[in-house]
């Protein structure tokens, strides 16, 4: 998959598409998901240019990945779900089903999740 400059989510870092905003940092912003599937459906991406999981731990710097980390954990605190437990997700290529080719953790909770096999 390569990286197409005209995604949803780089054109939401460019400010052409609005976003409900619940973190932002030097290297990543947080924003509420558009079709959420759990009360708490929060996506996290890294402001980079950086397709999925592969590209990101190949190239970005250890700045960016510690950022990216950082802000998922915040994002979670903020969310108010680490008491009760949370899941963090991220969809890779066509096997994994990823849709927008802009690397982005999804942050699920507040509610009982279902089980997470393939
Ligand atoms: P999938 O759609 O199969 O979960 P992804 O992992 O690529 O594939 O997820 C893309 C996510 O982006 C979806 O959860 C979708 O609801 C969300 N999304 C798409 N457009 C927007 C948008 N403009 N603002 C917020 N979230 C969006």
């Amino acid at each position: 998959m390569a990286y197409d400059s005209n995604n949803i989510f780089a054109r939401i870092l460019r400010g052409e598409i609005p976003c409900k905003k619940v973190h932002e940092d030097d290297h990543t912003l947080a924003f509420h998901d558009i079709n959420p599937q759990a009360p708490v459906h929060i996506l996290v991406i890294p402001k980079g240019a950086y397709v999925s999981m592969d590209d990101f731990s190949a190239r970005a710097t250890d700045v960016e990945i510690a950022a990216l980390v950082r802000a998922v954990g915040k994002v979670a605190e903020m969310a108010g779900v680490t008491a009760d437990g949370w899941r963090m997700l991220s969809n890779i290529g066509e096997n994994g089903h990823q849709e927008v080719p802009h690397l982005h953790i999804h942050v699920f909770g507040g509610r009982k999740l279902g089980h997470m096999l393939p």
